[in-house]
């Protein structure tokens, strides 16, 4: 089965019309109830759809041929499958291509597709616009948060870059993505719920079928929420540590004043399921006279040990203004000797994407929060404008 996509289309839902793309089957079961449909053929209908778009990519009613065409008429006439307009689309010298991706007037996030990275190709998908943690190397930090992306926007990366790489039906050989991260824009257990229900969708086996052991979701350390985390959607962790003491963590990532290295710790070790085949991910971003000396290499082994885990090496990613420089080429290997000694594996993880501001901590959009009481102002200095005219 082949279905023609056409990708120069836009954002062109016609008003009042509800989109699809994305939706979980609970969500579609819904929308076919409010039909009037009854619950049994609402949750046949939804399933149907799901396959439709989530497997086959379908961006059209009419290609949903084991649906009676009246139906699909009448679902036509109510709903559509499109995508959210692609604000923005670059492509890296390195292969690395990033999207910003418009869900409404101001309401941007970016997505990350990243060649040879898991088992063919991550994409690193955003769970807010913005975000409110404010870790002080990170440039998204430098936005204000404007809101959480809901579980189907989430999902919509995921189906635009399917789209810009060509790999519907799911069921094709050899895809190039083939897993993702949450390692976007925003703080995923902020979002929790709605991280879980794209999770669902992305790894239904007839839909986009991403398996659970191919989704990672990276924290900045939210403990409470961490166990939670592996019981909803058996994804796996990422923890971004980047210090090993609280004096320097509650600098660099402010949460540790609220969760210390020893509550996360208790937390990272209440994970479901943690063993050799699930390992947790420590990422820790090198900063040059800031983190990186070989004391702190060894204090990072006592950490972890215990923990089935790896460590990420990230070269500071610089963005423009940023407060820091990345460390020496030398010290990294340094300090990944003493990780790999000590029976860590310890991957640097080479920086992909600079060239498009695409790199870990350089998503940033120009998306910014408007106070209520700002746009109250903006409201009467219009009405004041046409009063005078
Ligand atoms: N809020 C979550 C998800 C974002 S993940 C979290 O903090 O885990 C983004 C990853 O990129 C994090 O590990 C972050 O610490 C890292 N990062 C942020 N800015 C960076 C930069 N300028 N250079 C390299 N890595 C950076």
């Amino acid at each position: 089965m082949t279905v023609t996509l056409d990708l120069s289309r836009r954002n062109n839902a016609l008003p009042g019309k509800k989109r699809l793309t994305g939706l979980s089957v609970p969500a579609l079961k819904k929308e076919m109830e409010a039909l009037g449909l009854e619950p049994k053929a609402a949750n046949m209908r939804a399933r149907q759809i799901r396959r439709w778009i989530h497997h086959f990519g379908a961006t059209d009613f009419a290609a949903m041929t084991d649906i009676a065409k009246d139906l699909r008429a009448q679902l036509a006439e109510r709903f559509e499958v499109e995508r959210p307009e692609t604000a923005d689309h670059q492509v890296s010298r390195d292969g690395t291509q990033k999207w910003l991706t418009r869900y409404a007037p101001g309401i941007e996030g970016e997505s990350v597709y990243i060649p040879d990275v898991g088992k063919a190709g991550a994409l690193c998908v955003s769970s807010q616009v913005g975000c409110t943690l404010n870790c002080t190397f990170c440039h998204t930090g430098t936005q204000a948060l404007v809101r959480n992306l809901t579980a189907q926007e989430i999902v919509q990366q995921v189906i635009i870059a399917r789209d810009a790489l060509s790999e519907w039906p799911s069921s094709i050989e050899e895809r190039r993505l083939t897993n993702i991260v949450f390692m976007g824009m925003g703080e995923p257990l902020y979002n929790l719920d709605n991280v879980a229900e794209a999770i669902d969708t992305i790894s239904d086996g007839d839909g986009i079928s991403i398996g659970r052991r191919r989704i990672t979701v990276s924290t900045a350390g939210v403990a409470p929420k961490i166990p939670e985390l592996g019981a909803r959607t058996g994804a796996m962790l990422a923890i971004s540590l980047h210090a090993t003491n609280d004096d320097l963590r509650n600098e660099l990532v402010p949460l540790n004043r609220k969760y210390d290295i020893q509550t996360l710790f208790e937390a990272i070790r209440a994970y479901p399921d943690l063993g050799n085949s699930k390992r947790v991910t420590f990422e820790y971003v090198m900063l040059k006279g800031v983190n990186d000396t070989l004391a702190e290499a060894r204090d990072l082994v006592k950490l972890m040990k215990g923990v089935p885990s790896k460590i990420n090496l990230i070269p500071f990613n610089p963005w423009p203004g940023s407060p820091y420089e990345c460390s020496d080429w030398e010290t990294i290997e340094a300090f990944a000797e003493v990780l790999n000694r000590a029976g860590f594996a310890s991957p640097i993880r080479t920086p992909r994407g600079r060239d498009i501001l695409a790199a870990c901590g350089q998503l940033r959009s120009e998306s910014v929060k408007v106070r209520a009481s700002e746009l109250r102002k903006q409201q009467l200095a219009a009405e004041d404008s046409k009063g005078q005219t």
